[in-house]
């Protein structure tokens, strides 16, 4: 059984910089081990990167200050300046313009946050994992290997049962980072039972995807690639949010098995004629239920059944007018439906049959704020999917090195509820990455 000192399970943004990190700190015997055989988790994706303390991550969760958040995405900003294709996109001072739409956002109740972005593109993910590769000269890569279980074997020393395929491995060491991201954080939940690691639940979001001309949103996006506007609902005072915009981009489709999910990411050389982005309102239980990915679960595979296998599409025409979208009207002329051509693969119907009522009331009373502030948005031609759900849901407490209630594990990222985004990932991976060096 191969025996190192540091094992990071999980190749994206938390592993990786925290695998930098380690090296810069002089530690060595480090391995990162990953399922896929390519090692970048969701650094494939799109790769915006907000660089704003107040988005992707939570400085308390984190428990960090403000100063010490932009400390560290200056060291990140370092470590990507050098990629030629990763380029700034949102600057923070632009000729007041950003302050104009600040203020007319907030005459319409909302919140407008414009975050410093920078942006590479989903077509520029493999060259951008290939250029961090090249910062790790001492770190092993254990790829095609899934972590199956984790046990504690004495003080200070763990093992962690492989699949390599049909073949079967373990790997021993003293420390394990988990960075296991939003794929492998049900997989992380079981395991943290089993060793008794303290958790629990936290709150999802649960929403839409928009899709629309992009010439409706291009006087926004133009300033700030990927706005942020907060809503909170006067009818149930809920929370609802924009998030993760992609002018020019592309609607993906993600299958978790017995569902999907829409999401969204754009390329850095083709661009399309449309801009989609997520509005989602963040929802918490507490009793009888707190389980939110059971809820959210329940959702998705709701709009699997009643979509045949995909996600539902309905034009904003058909939704306004209380009709479900279907294929023989989905792309009318005399509704001005052919102003927005659908990029993703999605079913035409009614998003209002499958979503609960008290999120679909808060996504309808912010969606006609936003037209007020971006007017278009409410175009007939527009198209909701859904579900789009962001599973942040499983909270593990730790202290301010990001280690667990069990000596030796620490946890980072997405999957941990430590980070919402790639930039949050790297910092958390950071910041367990000093953790594990103070202990040597
Ligand atoms: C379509 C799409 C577009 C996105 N666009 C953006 C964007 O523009 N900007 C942004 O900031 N964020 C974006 N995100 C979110 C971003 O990808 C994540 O926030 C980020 O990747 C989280 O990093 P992480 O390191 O926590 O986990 P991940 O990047 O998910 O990495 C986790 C890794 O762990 C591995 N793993 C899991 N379980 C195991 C196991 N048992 N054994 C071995 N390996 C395992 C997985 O294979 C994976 O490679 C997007 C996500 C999607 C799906």
């Amino acid at each position: 059984m191969k025996n190192y000192n540091i094992l990071i399970i999980g190749s994206g943004p938390a592993g990786l910089f925290a695998a930098i990190w380690l090296e810069k700190l002089g530690l060595d015997k480090i391995a990162i081990i990953d399922r896929n055989s390519y090692p970048a988790g969701g650094l494939l994706n799109d790769g915006k990167l907000n660089f704003d303390y107040r988005v992707g991550f939570d400085i308390d969760e984190l428990q960090i200050d403000r100063a010490a958040a932009e400390k560290m995405m200056q060291e990140i900003k370092q470590v990507l300046i050098r990629f030629p294709r990763c380029r700034q996109v949102t600057f923070i001072d632009n000729n007041g313009k950003l302050s104009a739409l600040a203020a007319i956002a907030a005459e319409h109740g909302a919140q407008f946050i414009a975050p410093e972005q920078w942006h590479w593109g989903t077509d520029n993910g493999k060259a951008l994992v290939d250029y961090l590769r090249g910062y790790l000269k001492k770190t092993e890569f254990l790829l095609g290997t899934e972590v199956a279980a984790i046990e504690r074997l004495e003080k200070n020393a763990f093992r962690l049962s492989c699949l390599q395929g049909p073949k079967k491995s373990s790997f021993k060491a003293s420390v394990i980072l988990a960075a296991p991201g939003r794929s492998g954080a049900y997989w992380f939940r079981d395991v943290a039972k089993e060793l008794n690691i303290r958790h629990n639940f936290g709150p999802i979001d649960v929403g839409i995807r928009l899709e629309l001309n992009r010439t409706f949103y291009d006087s926004t996006t133009d300033i700030v690639y990927n706005p942020k506007f907060i809503f909170t609902t006067s009818r149930h005072g809920d929370k609802v949010r924009t998030f993760c915009t992609n002018p020019g981009g592309r609607v993906r489709v993600e299958n978790y098995g017995d569902f999907k999910l829409v999401n969204g990411d754009a390329l850095f050389r083709k661009k399309t004629k449309n801009t989609n982005f997520a509005l989602i309102n963040t929802v918490a239980l507490t009793k009888p239920l707190s389980d939110t990915t059971e809820f959210g679960q329940r959702i998705a595979k709701q709009f699997f059944l009643l979509g045949g296998g995909k996600p539902i599409v309905q034009r904003i025409g058909d939704f306004r007018e209380g009709r479900r979208s279907s294929l023989t009207t989905f792309n009318s002329a005399t509704r001005h439906f052919e102003v927005c051509k659908a990029t993703g693969n999605a079913t035409p119907g009614d998003i209002t049959l499958a979503m609960p009522a008290r999120i679909i009331d808060n996504l309808w009373e912010s969606l006609k704020a936003l037209d007020k502030i971006i007017p278009g948005i409410l175009h007939p031609s527009t198209l909701l999917y859904a579900p789009e759900i962001k599973f942040f849901d499983t909270h593990f407490p730790t202290d301010s090195h990001l280690e667990t209630n069990i000596k030796g594990i620490f946890v980072a990222g997405d999957g941990t509820g430590k980070s919402r985004g790639i930039v949050g990932a790297a910092i958390s991976g950071i910041i367990a990455a000093q953790g594990i060096a103070r202990q040597g």
